[in-house]
């Protein structure tokens, strides 16, 4: 039988305090009894120390009898890893208890994960989120729900902690989906705007003059109006979302078109871009540092004289 559990202060366990792990379990731990597990240990216990949540040795032990273990890890495989791998959570998983995979994974593995936890009575939905850092820290989050629609309920106060918007977006894997092609316009927008103004700063045209028109005009979008002025004009490059999980996000939305049979050209080129940024820029770099590869192969600095 499965066991009923009460929303009104959730045993919990987040696994994953990264970039935007860790600014989503600090909502989470409100009202909360919560352990956390991080592959870098030193950084749950100072997660733990500042929120009273539990530092647990392992997947395994942060998992045993919670009602909601929440994932955020860099994709898909480290989600299985930590759930099914040595000392893994899945095995303290109770019947009646559920994953929140706030992961930006792949379709196909999330319905693998979900059909294996189905098999001992565990819930599944793949939570990806949407916002940057700052959407989490403000708790402003969209969060795009594949799943069951009584397992979104059942979900929805521990999502509601973080998130501004909540979608259902439909079956286990299609909150992924959308996360990707979502992903795959940004890394759209960040190339060709990358391209377009270094061709206008080359014919002598203030990048900041062209987003002013751009900006009021059809072309315009976040990373017209925001990341550009903010990060790339004042060559801050601030890191909050690795270029190396951006490519993930490009290669899985071109793999869905790949799979409907969506002839999808320029998804196949934007990744095959993003990877070769990758291996030019690093695990570390951050997507807007795209721009950098563009600006080198059209040998110009887009607002280099805005310092
Ligand atoms: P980070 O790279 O900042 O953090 C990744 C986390 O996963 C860290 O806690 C890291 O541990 C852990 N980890 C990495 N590899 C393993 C492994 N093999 N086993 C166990 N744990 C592992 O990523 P983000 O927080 O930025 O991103 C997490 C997810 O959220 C990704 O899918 C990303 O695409 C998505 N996302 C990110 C956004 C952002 O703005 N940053 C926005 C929206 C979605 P350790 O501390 O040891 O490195």
């Amino acid at each position: 039988m499965t066991a009923t559990r009460s929303p009104q202060r959730p045993r919990a366990a987040f696994i994953g305090l990264g970039a935007i792990g860790a600014p989503i379990a600090h909502h989470v731990a409100q009202n909360t009894t919560l352990a956390v597990w991080n592959r870098t240990r030193s950084v749950a216990a100072e997660f733990a120390a500042e929120t009273g949540a539990r530092d647990a040795e392992s997947p395994g032990s942060a998992a045993a009898g919670v009602d909601f273990l929440l994932t955020c890890l860099p994709t898909s495989a480290q989600v299985e890893e930590v759930l099914f791998g040595v000392n893994g959570a899945a095995p303290s998983l109770e019947s009646g208890a559920m994953v929140i995979d706030c992961t930006s994974g792949d379709p196909a593995t999330s319905r693998k994960i979900a059909a294996r936890l189905a098999r001992s009575g565990v819930a599944f939905i793949d939570a990806p989120v949407s916002g940057g850092v700052s959407g989490a820290v403000a708790g402003k989050l969209t969060v795009m729900v594949g799943g069951d629609a009584g397992a979104l309920e059942r979900a929805r106060p521990i999502l509601e902690r973080f998130a501004g918007k909540i979608v259902h977006c439909g079956a286990v894997g299609t909150g992924d989906a959308v996360k990707a092609v979502n992903n795959a316009l940004l890394a759209v927008h960040v190339w060709s705007t990358a391209e377009g103004l270094s061709a206008l700063s080359k014919l002598g045209v203030d990048p900041a003059v062209a987003l002013d028109v751009i900006n009021s005009s059809s072309g315009r979008s976040n990373t017209s109006i925001n990341l550009f002025p903010e990060r790339v004009l004042n060559r801050s490059f601030p890191r909050t979302f690795r270029l190396a999980l951006l490519d993930k996000d490009v290669g899985i939305a071109a793999g869905i078109a790949r799979e409907t049979g969506t002839p999808a050209p320029l998804l196949d080129e934007t990744s095959r871009l993003f990877a070769e940024a990758r291996r030019e820029l690093g695990e570390e770099a951050d997507h807007i540092e795209a721009v950098k590869v563009v600006e080198r192969r059209a040998g110009t600095t887009i607002g280099g004289r805005i310092q």
